[in-house]
């Protein structure tokens, strides 16, 4: 892969630098920075290197429009006290902020656009408007480097279209991350567990027939279980459910036991009438769950057949909390899972944002797992086997 040694000398060059500062915030506060902590080595090596940092990323879904709340505000004064050196925030993305917050950055110097996503054309589906914006991206840097993993398999301006127009390389986080996932494709140890849970249940579904090619035995928890436990036609009354994937799940479970393989589903849940962190909340197996009542964590039977299962893996990747492990009273399903995890000696991936932030309010060190991914999607995608386009394209 191209690495920033690759790009030749950058003193007094201005590198385009896209990272995945999409960290959770809550009253304007960084609740968990650890996106931000794993650019820090990239960004580090271009300063000393003498280059003119100009740095890019997304927070959250503003869809094309400047929406305050998704300001980088609070990343820049975050990513300066890391680094312990000024980041000038541009008040745009390619405007007169832009260009003069970039004209005037010193050699060494750190530089942060606005939300990359407040632009319409970083998203958007049609290559040229994206293409127009990634050539005003490109007025701010010699060179472009992606070491934002967890958009490496997004197809948009900042991440692929950029890449095109300046030499490219991926920085250390990416590097890092491919190295790691690798050893999950390649030859995994086995048994192989991937465990799936949260609450993107469209985009999980799509990825089981894949890794069940791959994976000895899939666990599911979380917002996806409930699709499976429809499918074999119990009652999971107000639960997250993808009511048009029914006949799919089930054709996953008919996959599975024709090839051996094993999908393991809760038998018993956490469930309470309303989405509130204040119960009142039961604990029932999953035949019966009352039809005004939703499942948000697993059960503790279920928790002790994971974890079970993880103690005797080898090889584990976990992507998606097994509860609304945010409210308190729905955390001890993915907490379990965390500690069966930290305690194994498989070689182990925690994946996405909201699995590695998860177990660090939980109380867990990153050393207690072999790897935290900051890519949720982005793993998943790589785990299937998928090219990712934003690494593709740097490769050319
Ligand atoms: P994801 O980004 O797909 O990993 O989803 C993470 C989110 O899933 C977290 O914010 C959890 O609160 C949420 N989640 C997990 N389990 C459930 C559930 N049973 N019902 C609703 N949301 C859930």
């Amino acid at each position: 892969m191209k690495k920033l040694s690759d790009l030749g000398a950058i003193a007094g060059k201005r590198v385009l630098l896209r990272c995945d500062f999409n960290v959770p915030i809550d009253n304007g506060e960084i609740t968990d920075a650890g996106r931000i902590k794993a650019a820090i080595p990239t960004i580090s090596w271009l300063r000393d290197n003498g280059a003119k940092v100009v740095i890019m990323s997304h927070l959250g879904r503003p869809q094309g429009e400047v929406v305050a709340k998704y300001s980088l505000a609070p990343v820049a004064k975050l990513l300066g006290e890391l680094l312990g050196a000024k980041v000038r925030l541009a008040a745009d993305v390619v405007g007169e902020s832009a260009k003069s917050t970039v004209a005037e950055l010193p050699d060494g110097g750190v530089a942060l656009l606005e939300n990359v996503r407040f632009e319409p054309g970083e998203e958007s589906k049609d290559d040229a408007a994206r293409m127009e914006l990634a050539t005003k991206y490109a007025e701010f840097g010699d060179a472009f480097v992606l070491d934002g993993f967890g958009v490496a398999h997004r197809k948009q301006a900042s991440v692929y279209d950029i890449a095109k127009l300046l030499p490219s390389a991926s920085g250390f986080l990416v590097l890092k991350e491919v190295e790691v996932l690798k050893r999950l494709t390649e030859n995994p140890e086995r048994p192989y567990v991937v465990v799936l849970g949260g609450a993107k249940v469209a985009d999980k579904l799509a990825v089981i027939d894949n890794l069940l090619k791959t994976a000895d035995t899939l666990i599911i928890g979380g917002g996806m279980a409930y699709t499976f436990l429809k499918s074999q036609g119990k009652d999971v009354g107000n639960s997250l459910l993808d009511a048009e994937k029914l006949d799919v799940v089930a054709s996953y479970l008919e996959q599975a036991k024709a090839s051996g393989k094993k999908i393991l589903l809760p038998v018993d849940v956490v469930i309470s009438k309303e989405f509130s962190p204040d119960g009142p909340i039961k604990v029932v197996d999953v035949d019966s769950i009352p039809s005004d009542w939703m499942g948000l964590d697993i059960g503790s039977e279920t928790a002790a057949l994971y974890a079970a299962e993880i103690a005797a893996a080898k090889t584990v990747f976990w992507n998606g909390p097994m509860g609304v492990f945010e409210m308190e009273l729905f955390s001890k399903g993915t907490y379990e899972m965390a500690k069966a995890l930290a305690e194994s000696d498989s070689f182990n991936v925690v994946g996405g944002g909201d699995s590695a932030a998860a177990v660090r309010m939980l109380g867990f060190a990153e050393n207690q797992f072999s790897h935290i991914s900051t890519g949720g999607g982005a793993s998943l995608e790589f785990l299937e086997g998928k090219a990712l386009p934003g690494i593709e394209v740097v490769e050319g």
